[in-house]
């Protein structure tokens, strides 16, 4: 590459990092009163949230989030993902090793109470990335996100200070399946995933439609909730809302609590 073009592709992307764009602006698909109301709830949110915001896509899906990060008020700092260093760094922990025994334990119960059957847990931390990929994809999300954003239209009026308040008031209904990105407790590893597999095939999994069909009259709920609290109390669950069999939280500072059975 001639130096010339070498100095200014150098100098381009200098530019590009000294200014990134500020969060939640440069939103096309709504009208301007709109955006300026959600730039201003905005600015009450820590910079990983306004960050996280700015990688959004559409102004309801940004909404939906901005609500969550003003809920979660000052935890919120403390609830937010780690990045890819610092799950790097608890992977190579005692208490990742504690966590994937726990886990373990957990499997060999399912296993024996349901020949034939078995666990399968995704033990990896869910990145911020992937919360957000997931954010901008998912119906739910959307389906919540939309009707927030059709209830925020009467709201936001110019000027009005309340915006913030209502917004982090509103309560949606059926919830999205999905935490805001960022405060997923998949990023920390305060959560596991269980699903159940029989060989190769998936028999009750993550996915909301089924779990009436997978789940309920199947009696896998049960059937999980029964192995996960005879195998280790470091799992509380499952979550009831929104409702996710398969979602158990992961507290490990309950280890000092015994088993109801012995091993
Ligand atoms: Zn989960």
């Amino acid at each position: 590459m001639p130096l010339g073009r070498f100095r200014y592709a150098l100098f381009a992307s200098g530019v590009a990092l000294a200014t990134p764009a500020p969060a939640a602006t440069m939103i096309p698909d709504s009208p301007p009163d709109m955006n300026l109301c959600l730039q201003t709830a905005a600015t009450r949110v820590p910079m990983p949230a306004q960050q996280a915001l700015a990688r959004i896509e559409g102004f309801p899906r940004k909404l939906l989030a901005l609500r969550s990060y003003l809920r979660a008020e000052k935890d919120l700092a403390l609830r937010w993902s780690w990045t890819d260093e610092q799950i790097r760094s608890y992977e190579a922990s005692p208490e990742y090793a504690q966590a994937m025994e726990q886990i373990a334990q957990v499997q060999r119960r399912f296993a024996a109470l349901n020949p034939g059957y078995a666990l399968y847990v995704n033990r990896e931390v869910r990145s911020l990335d992937l919360q957000l990929q997931r954010w901008n994809s998912n119906a739910s999300v959307g389906k919540t996100a939309d009707a927030l954003a059709a209830a925020a239209r009467s709201v936001c009026k110019p000027g009005s200070e309340s915006f913030a308040a209502w917004l982090a008031a509103w309560v949606p209904s059926p919830p999205p399946n999905l935490a805001a990105p960022g405060l997923s407790p998949h990023g920390q590893a305060r959560a596991f995933d269980f699903q159940i597999k029989r060989g190769d095939v998936l028999i009750a999994g993550t996915d909301s439609q089924r779990i009436a069909q997978d789940w309920v009259r199947t009696g896998w709920t049960k059937k999980l909730e029964r192995a996960v609290r005879e195998a280790s109390p470091a799992f509380v669950g499952p979550l009831r809302t929104p409702n996710e069999p398969w979602h158990y939280s992961y507290a490990p500072e309950r280890l000092a609590i015994p088993a109801t059975i012995p091993r």
